[in-house]
């Protein structure tokens, strides 16, 4: 990955983003308060024109800046949690124009270990997590194998797809959802969809 693919990828997050924005904005309605997808539109919508205004010279810059964005342009639990997992993950990179799969499979990790310590939530708590974490064990495996980078992503993809789905029948134990209860369950968490957009997005430009 070079850093134009980088902001390819955030660009391509946020095209994804906006065109989902209802969809998310409707799943947050059933088991939150209705702003998934105004959220994320607004923070992504500041991530490209951050990444325009001062275009970084590495990828992992391209990461650290779309994370610092959407901290500070981001309330709510997603702001902070998406911030903090691109954050990290850039901060793991090298500082090279151009890394590897391998280095982007750390640099995931490090981004998924990030989310878990500050939000406290493991698999099966129906959040992100349920997403990002089948994504990253596929995306690592795929480079184990000697996968190239569109092939990681796209299993990446697929299997951010299928974690999110898998939240459907859940209970949720973190975040606003777990406010409901038992009423979570039969719904699609919010964040574990628009984390496999951010994973589709990747998948689509590598
Ligand atoms: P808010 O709940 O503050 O309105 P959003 O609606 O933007 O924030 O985001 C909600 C999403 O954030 C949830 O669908 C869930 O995936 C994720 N989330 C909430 N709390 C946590 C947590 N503690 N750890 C991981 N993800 C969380
Ligand atoms: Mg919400
Ligand atoms: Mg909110």
């Amino acid at each position: 990955m070079n850093v134009a693919l980088a902001r390819d990828w955030m660009r391509a997050a946020a095209d994804l983003i906006a065109a989902d924005a209802d969809r998310l904005t409707q799943l947050d309605s059933a088991i939150g308060d209705g702003d998934h997808g105004v959220n994320l539109n607004r923070g992504f919508t500041a991530v490209v024109a951050a990444l325009e205004k001062t275009p970084p010279e590495t990828v992992s810059d391209v990461l650290v800046k779309a994370g610092a964005t959407l901290m500070s342009r981001v309330g709510g639990a997603s702001g902070p949690l998406y911030g903090t997992a691109l954050r990290s993950a850039g901060k793991a990179l090298p500082p090279t124009a151009e890394v590897q799969p391998a280095d982007l499979a750390t640099a995931l990790h490090a981004g998924l270990d990030a989310v878990r310590k500050l939000g406290g939530a493991a698999p099966g708590d129906k959040t992100l997590v349920d997403a990002y974490t089948p994504a990253l064990d596929a995306f690592e495996k795929a480079v184990a194998g000697g996968a190239d980078l569109a092939e990681a992503a796209a299993a990446a993809s697929r299997a951010a797809e299928a974690g999110a789905e898998a939240t459907v029948p859940m209970q949720a134990r973190k975040g606003r959802a777990s406010y409901l209860g038992e009423r979570s369950i039969g719904h699609r968490d919010p964040g574990a969809t628009s984390t496999g957009l951010i994973f589709q997005a990747l998948a689509d430009v590598s």
